[in-house]
């Protein structure tokens, strides 16, 4: 009654009308406003170490429900409206969502702020306010286009706070920040801060078309979008620019409460420690040493020694292309200040050592990021055990064999308060009833579901919530597409971002397969609906091509009389927290099938799994933990394994034409893509480009996998129709997936780097 009370009081006095009269849009504002008068009752946490996590991106997704949920009052809020006839499920639909991430590395700093909080450690986020975050996807004519994507309203969950930081670039340009925080709500606990920096004095009318502004005024441009497009000079410059207006703003902050506490700063990395995600933020290490030495008096071996004590690193990925390396003259365009100092730390390194693969500056004067944070912080971990192993034995042996004690390894893991409790209330309400809450608080506990794997009611109970999950997807998807799915056919999903080394194509080419056999009279036993969704960066032709693709195949088949009833597509347009948390409670096959050795860890898989998805995938990433956690016999994996991947780079010798020539079935599928067909449909230009890449380069081995996949994924659709199986395949994902729980690696963060 007091809850009512309250939400009736704060909607009149917000619009003058009872509850029943105002639109779900005007109830996602009371609720914004009703949400953060509670967490304001709630305890801020504080300690004397903290832990700093920057980031260049923080994909937080919406907030009310997982908000609600973290504070304890979903329930009685939810019982509460349906009284008045709504629902937060509705009401959430006109909260905005931002999209200040691309993929699997920002929705993990969003799940690992959510457990931080949750866990009540003392910790903060920081990263950038980008407006317009990375874009919003539509689709015209079979093509990506991009467009911004607004979500700042006049209320939201940003607070602007009055910190503000002066931050100075070549030239003298001056810009000042301002600090805007998100109060991150710990799972029945207190509250830590997502701290975002702005420009003051951003000028949004500088986007023009889609998402083109000037890219060289920096003074109005620094937060409008996230990673704008980097194949031209003012791109890369851009992109340092942001880097720098996020690492000082992060340092002067660091600095100012050191001192506000009342802190020495030779005891720094007593107090502070800084989890670098990525090499993005890694300039933070010289801009430390910079603020130490020039206003605080430090001497230089003063100022790196505590420097280095206080930052750790993780790194996300082995492709060579990701790892960043800025021109030097680059640097000194944009921050000439710290020039002398990364100078420095080369110099240090070079002196003793001549081993050209760990230079901080190479031959060519570029800047190794990377190699900063390895030789200038005190930790480095890998993303999931597969990663770790290949970043300490290949990728970056000689710095393993420098410093051994610096690496470890941190799989991966998603929050199950959105990925569980939010996203799937069924499923988490019959795991309440049948194993108790206490998995909420302790993952590891879903195994007790174990004891029900013969139990024909519960596994009967699995499969049910799974058809409803699937019903309400295909109203979303009925709603935002225009299209109508197959309630009853296998959900078999692909969402990532869009990049060749996730092999996008590769699941294209099994469609075309599929869509050839069933035209030759070889009909499924059921029907199938493939679903993608995936934004590809605006500057990466390939990945678009692949994506027009896509919409070629769902153009041609959908419309296809004869083989629609057995084979759909649909590639999902803006792809984000939002469908992800639709598209996985719903999805039957998980598809996770990178090239061995190329993704870092994944995440999707994880949320997957929780959700009673089955894995089709490589030995790669996290796929190896779920892998060995399920058994051979609740998983099904294909495809050479990543030494063999690795032996093929090294000697150079995987020929994809090969396997074209040598294979019927390779041969039709890929000849397809340029088949009269595609070609009445498509466009020329992009069809043979891909089909020119996937013949003659094909990078990321598509066809050294393709018939090893065929087979495997036609096995899968096979035992799905053993539905009894099929159920305690499920059941068993489910009940293995507590090692998953970003939790437990926020835990041995904690234990390992962290120590608060
Ligand atoms: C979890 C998640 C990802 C990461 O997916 P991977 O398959 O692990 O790359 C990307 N985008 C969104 C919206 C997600 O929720």
């Amino acid at each position: 009654m007091d809850l009512e009370n309250k939400l009736d009081k704060l909607t009149r006095k917000l619009y003058g009308r009872p509850i029943n009269q105002v639109t779900d849009y005007e109830m996602y504002h009371v609720l914004l406003q009703f949400t953060k008068e509670l967490s304001k009752e709630k305890k801020e946490i504080s300690g004397d170490r903290k832990v700093y996590y920057i980031s260049a991106e923080f994909l937080i997704g919406k907030l009310l429900s997982n908000n609600l949920i973290n504070l304890g009052v979903y329930d009685e809020l939810e019982k509460t409206l349906n009284k008045y006839g709504k629902s937060i499920a509705s009401i959430e639909r006109e909260e905005p969502e931002p999209s200040l991430g691309n993929g699997g590395l920002g929705r993990l700093a969003a799940c690992f702020m959510d457990s931080i909080a949750s866990l009540g450690l003392n910790g903060a986020g920081i990263g950038l306010n980008y407006h317009y975050g990375l874009f919003k996807q539509v689709f015209k004519d079979y093509l990506q286009m991009a467009e911004k994507n607004t979500w700042i309203e006049k209320d939201s969950w940003l607070n602007k706070t009055d910190v503000s930081f002066e931050v100075e670039f070549a030239g003298g340009k001056k810009v000042r920040s301002v600090l805007y925080d998100i109060d991150v709500i710990g799972y029945e606990n207190g509250i830590d801060k997502l701290h975002l920096f702005d420009l003051e004095g951003l000028d949004e009318g500088l986007v023009k078309k889609g998402i083109d502004f000037d890219k060289e005024d920096i003074e109005k441009n620094l937060t409008l979008f996230l990673y704008p497009d980097d194949s031209d000079e003012a791109g890369n410059l851009l992109r340092i620019y942001q880097q720098y207006f996020m690492v000082s703003n992060a340092a002067q902050l660091i600095i100012k409460e050191m001192k506000d506490k009342g802190y020495d700063l030779y005891e720094l990395d007593k107090h502070v420690v800084v989890q670098i995600n990525d090499t993005h933020p890694t300039m933070v290490i010289p801009e430390l040493i910079r603020l130490l030495t020039w206003d605080e008096g430090f001497t230089m071996d003063d100022a790196i020694e505590v420097v280095s004590r206080t930052c750790a690193y993780t790194n996300h990925t082995i492709l060579a292309e990701a790892l960043e390396k800025w021109p030097l003259d680059y640097l000194n365009r944009v921050v000439p200040q710290l020039v002398p100092i990364i100078k420095e730390l080369n110099n240090r390194i070079a002196k003793t050592n001549k081993d050209e693969k760990i230079q901080i500056i190479d031959a060519s004067k570029r800047v190794h990021m990377a190699h900063i944070d390895i030789h200038y912080g005190f930790s480095v971990n890998g993303v999931a055990a597969i990663h770790t192993d290949i970043l300490k034995n290949t990728e970056l042996n000689a710095f393993y064999k420098l410093y051994p004690e610096k690496f470890n390894n941190k799989t991966n893991g998603v929050t199950f308060r959105r990925w569980l409790l939010s996203c799937n209330r069924a499923l988490a309400a019959l795991l309440d009833e049948k194993i108790g809450k206490d998995y909420r608080k302790d993952a590891f506990k879903l195994e007790e579901l174990l004891k029900y794997k013969e139990d024909e009611e519960v596994l009967n109970k699995i499969a049910g919530i799974k058809k409803q999950n699937k019903a309400v997807l295909v109203d979303y998807v009925r709603k935002n597409e225009g299209v109508e799915l197959n309630p009853d056919s296998i959900f078999d999903i692909q969402v990532k971002r869009l990049h060749e080394y996730k092999r996008q194509q590769m699941n294209a080419l099994y469609i075309i397969h599929k869509y050839l056999e069933i035209k030759a009279g070889k009909k499924p036993k059921r029907p199938i609906t493939c679903i993608f969704g995936a934004k590809a960066a605006p500057a990466y032709v390939i990945a678009k091509d692949i994506i027009h693709l896509i919409l070629v195949l769902q153009e041609i088949i959908n419309k296809d009389k004869d083989v629609s009833p057995y084979l759909k597509v649909l590639m999902v347009t803006n792809y984000n927290v939002s469908y992800a948390e639709k598209l996985i409670p719903a999805c039957d096959i998980s598809e996770q099938i990178s090239l061995a050795s190329k993704e870092a860890s994944g995440t999707s898989n994880m949320k997957f799994m929780l959700n009673g998805a089955v894995t089709l995938g490589t030995d790669d990433g996290a796929n190896v933990e779920i892998h060995e956690l399920v058994g051979d016999d609740n998983i099904y994996i294909f495809g050479v394994d990543s030494d063999t991947v690795i032996k093929h780079y090294e000697k150079s010798d995987y020929v994809s034409r090969d396997y074209y020539e040598k294979s019927k079935v390779i041969k039709e599928a890929v000849d397809f893509i340029v088949s009269k067909e595609a070609l009445a449909v498509g466009h020329k230009e992009n069809l043979e480009r891909l089909y020119n890449e996937l013949l003659n380069k094909d990078w990321f081995m598509t066809l050294i996998d393709l018939e090893s996949y065929i087979k495997k994924k036609d096995e899968m659709f096979e035992d799905y129709e053993d539905r009894d199986k099929w159920k305690r395949m499920m059941l068993v994902n489910i009940a293995k997936a507590g090692f998953f729980s970003s939790d437990r690696t926020i835990e041995e963060y904690n234990r390992d780097i962290w120590k608060l």
